[in-house]
């Protein structure tokens, strides 16, 4: 339902969970967190409103680090659970993935995953995602690479906001028949299915097109299609008052 990524110099976790509560207005069942930090990935996620994931991450805090991703979720497969929040992890919690929309071909690529050993561990769509992203990102060692040949194999809606622990100041995204704006900052770049995530931060915003994908960094913001190649971006001015 709700998603906002970050990267920069400012604490993540704060920016995203700021940014989630702008999104709030929308309606949700559950909302999550992933940080990037000490070279790992950690997350917290709960069912129910936004104060109940901050309750716990007052009474089990993350590690502070500048590149995470959240989420609030509107359950379309899998009732609304702590275990079926997002973000979904791979086997190994080196991947976090964020999902808005609905994977129609999960159940096959599910059976997949499940027949190579995978262990998924909700009822969701959107958790194959994170295991493929895995798979793919173990043989190019790339994330926006692993995430366009995962987005390749994808049927259905998506919006898609991935980290990995190995790239640590990267978030990427991917977007099919569902929004994704990038908001472009100064030494800082935020993710989010909506302006109003970011709009306290920065007003220059880039729509994300049909089938892209962008890698963003701290000072870059590198947008493809999901074959790789390069797209024109350009950046507007967000003039309304959130
Ligand atoms: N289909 C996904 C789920 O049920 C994402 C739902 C959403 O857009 O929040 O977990």
């Amino acid at each position: 339902c709700g998603i906002v990524g970050y990267v920069g110099a400012q604490s993540a976790l704060d920016v995203v969970v700021a940014g989630l509560k702008r999104l709030e207005y929308r309606g949700y069942d559950s909302a999550g967190v992933a940080v990037l930090a000490d070279g790992g990935l950690a997350a917290a996620k709960k069912a129910g409103k936004l104060v109940n994931l901050e309750k716990a991450l007052v009474s089990r805090p993350l590690p502070t680090g500048s590149t995470g991703i959240g989420h609030t979720r509107w359950a379309t497969h899998g009732g609304p659970t702590d275990a079926n929040a997002h973000p979904h992890l791979d086997n190994a919690g080196r991947v976090a993935v964020v999902h808005n929309g609905i994977i129609e071909n999960f159940a096959a690529l599910r059976a997949e995953l499940t027949e190579r050993g995978h262990l998924l561990q909700s009822e969701t769509d959107t958790e194959v995602v994170a295991h493929l992203v895995a798979e793919c990102f173990s043989s190019t060692g790339d994330l926006a690479e692993a995430m366009r040949q995962v987005c390749r194999r994808l049927e259905g809606a998506f919006t898609l906001v991935a980290v990995h622990a190995d790239e640590p100041d990267v978030v990427v995204g991917a977007r099919r028949n569902s929004p994704l704006v990038v908001g472009v900052g100064e030494g800082e770049n935020f993710l989010a299915s909506d302006v109003a995530a970011f709009i306290e931060h920065t007003r220059s915003a880039i729509e994300l097109g049909q089938d892209q994908v962008v890698e963003l960094r701290r000072d870059s913001v590198t947008v493809t299609d999901f074959d790789g190649a390069p797209a024109d971006v350009r950046a507007y001015h967000v003039d309304w008052d959130a």
